[in-house]
């Protein structure tokens, strides 16, 4: 006898990345009564926040791992399942998306890339343990604030040689800039911007850094020299995690970043991106009211189910 293989389940919307962008969206398409497949795997950078005190809601602060939970648990409250895998690729055949992962393939009408950024290697060996004790810092605009009256050194890179360090001047009276690249040389006009602004330069390039026994920063130069500071930014940038988007032909800017609409969408028709993926500023709230409106877009636009009576 033949027997018809079920034809596959299609879901409304395929979500890559489970960090606060991705999971975000998750509960409000969950809560349109949508079908939603989140894949996730591991390492949202909200992980890597020991306390934030700039998300909204908080008075005492929040540990990135915390929001996770309770953003993970808010999913699940509405059915939503998280699937712990990578998408490896992204096509679309007879109108539809495919994800291949390891083990299968997933369909849905609409992909949303919540996909995040990976930030450039720290010099730094122990550098999860400088992260989670405030030694290390990566995003001033997070925790300027936290920082207040601290030395602080900045080590920069071509992109944005002197922007980091005069943005920490707000902060601190105490701010050495470092240069990382050798191929970082500060013109003149830049050198006279941080002698007025009253930041110190050290040309001499960062080999290496080290946590002190006090848990603090020491940073070693080309010239034998080690400089010690409570608090460290090393901003040497980011790549965006926008290759699946980019083979579909959706526009990028900057360090990868998706360049999106109002709507978060894309210019790949059904394709949204959501997060430290787009350009744009990298931060918790930012990531969730992208997430609010991308999925509210997607359920306007997809056909809409009527409720029947029971
Ligand atoms: C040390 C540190 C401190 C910070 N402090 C603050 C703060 O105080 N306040 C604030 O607002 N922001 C802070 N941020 C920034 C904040 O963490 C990010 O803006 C936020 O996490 C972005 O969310 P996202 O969902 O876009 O990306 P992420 O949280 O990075 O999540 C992306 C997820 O997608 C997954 N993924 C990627 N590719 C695939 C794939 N192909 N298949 C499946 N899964 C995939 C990743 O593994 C990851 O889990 C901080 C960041 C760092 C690193």
């Amino acid at each position: 006898m033949l027997i018809d293989s079920p034809p596959p389940l299609v879901h409304d919307t395929l979500i890559i990345g489970g960090g606060p962008a991705g999971l975000t969206a998750a509960i409000y398409l969950r809560r349109f009564t949508r079908k939603v497949a989140l894949f996730d795997r591991g390492h949202s950078r909200l992980s890597l926040i020991p306390v934030s005190h700039n998300y909204p809601g908080f008075p005492d602060g929040v540990r990135g791992t915390d929001l996770l939970t309770n953003l993970r648990a808010q999913f699940e409250r509405y059915d939503g399942q998280v699937s712990h895998g990578e998408i490896a690729r992204l096509r679309i055949e007879d109108g539809c998306f495919v994800g291949e992962y390891d083990g299968g393939e997933v369909r849905a009408l609409t992909v949303l890339m919540a996909t995040g950024i990976a930030d450039t290697g720290l010099p730094i060996d122990d550098w999860r343990e400088a992260l989670a004790c405030g030694a290390v810092r990566l995003c001033p605009v997070c925790d300027g604030y936290d920082v207040i009256d601290k030395r602080i050194a900045v080590v920069s890179s071509e992109t944005n040689p002197i922007g980091h360090a005069m943005f920490m001047r707000t902060f601190s009276a105490d701010v050495t800039l470092f240069d990382r690249s050798a191929g970082v040389i500060l013109d003149e006009q830049e050198r006279q911007q941080l002698g007025a602004a009253g930041v110190r330069y050290v040309s001499s390039m960062v080999r290496e850094v080290t946590l002190s026994e006090a848990k603090t920063p020491v940073l070693h130069t080309a010239d034998g020299r080690s400089h010690e500071f409570e608090v460290m930014y090393p901003m040497l940038g980011e790549t965006a995690r926008s290759d699946l988007a980019v083979q579909l032909g959706a526009d990028t800017a900057g360090c990868g970043e998706i360049v999106v609409d109002q709507f978060q969408a894309t210019r790949v028709p059904g394709l949204y991106a959501i997060g430290d993926v787009v350009a744009g500023l990298n931060q918790i709230s930012v990531a969730t009211g992208q997430a609010a409106v991308a999925a509210t877009r997607i359920h306007n636009t997809l056909p809409w189910t009527l409720r029947q009576k029971d």
